[in-house]
């Protein structure tokens, strides 16, 4: 079974994948986290962000592995834990930048595709084109959305706990940014798939949209066993 949750930045969708991962006992993959590494690679070696064709040899390069359970999962980037570095603002915006070439997508989405498809149980996917581009025939999509402000609210508050200095008023700009960037990209552009089942969390808590997507994700297991 393979779930896609896209939209945008702050929205839930890796706390949300993570808890529908380990309720159904599929793999969780935070894609996410992966233009993250290729934007820290590209810090670490002070190479120009805009320079495509080096970006490009750095994704190539890049081994970028996702290990552990989903509440703990860790990233690695060529052998070393980089799960704290790659949740900086500034690996944010690299990451929201590097993930506008294409060549950088297509190594990334052809990873997250091999290993989505190698996953025993199967796989929940949380990204901007998970339901779009990277599985378009997911057995269930989900799209999670909520106000700016009810993001960059939590993302203000998430910040904090780690003891960032930050101001809401930063994070909020950081996240306008972003979504900006990615639902004006040429290349898989942040869209609501046509069946994508959309959630707005601006006024639910955790507990409700968990409980509705798993709702969701049982019904649709129950149908693909009496049609199949
Ligand atoms: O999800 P997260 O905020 O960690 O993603 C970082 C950036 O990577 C996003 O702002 C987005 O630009 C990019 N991204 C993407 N496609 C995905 C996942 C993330 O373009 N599937």
């Amino acid at each position: 079974m393979i779930i896609a949750i896209d939209g945008p930045s702050g929205a839930g969708k890796s706390t949300l994948g993570k808890m529908l991962a380990k309720e159904l006992g599929l793999l969780y993959l935070d894609t996410g986290a992966m233009y993250r590494a290729v934007g820290l690679a590209v810090l670490e070696a002070s190479v120009d962000e805009e320079n495509e064709e080096i970006v490009v040899e750095f994704a190539q390069k890049a081994k970028i592995e996702l290990v552990g359970e989903p509440e703990n999962l860790q990233v690695l980037l060529n052998g070393t834990d980089v799960s704290t570095e790659i949740r900086s603002a500034q690996v944010g915006q690299l990451a929201s930048i590097v993930s506008t070439i294409s060549d950088v997508r297509k190594i990334l989405v052809e990873h997250q595709r091999r290993l989505g498809e190698n996953a025993p149980k199967g796989c929940v996917l949380d990204g901007r084109d998970i339901g779009t581009v990277v599985f378009p025939n997911a057995d269930v999509k989900f799209f999670l959305t909520a106000k700016p402000e009810a993001r960059a609210q939590r993302r203000f508050k998430e910040d904090l706990q780690k003891g960032r200095t930050t101001t809401f008023e930063q994070t909020l700009e950081e996240i306008n940014q972003r979504d900006e960037r990615d639902v004006s990209r040429a290349d898989s552009p942040l869209m609501i798939a046509e069946d994508a089942i959309v959630i707005d969390t601006s006024e639910m808590d955790l507990t409700e949209v968990f409980e509705q997507m798993v709702r969701v994700v049982r019904e649709r297991q129950k149908m693909n066993y009496e049609t199949s």
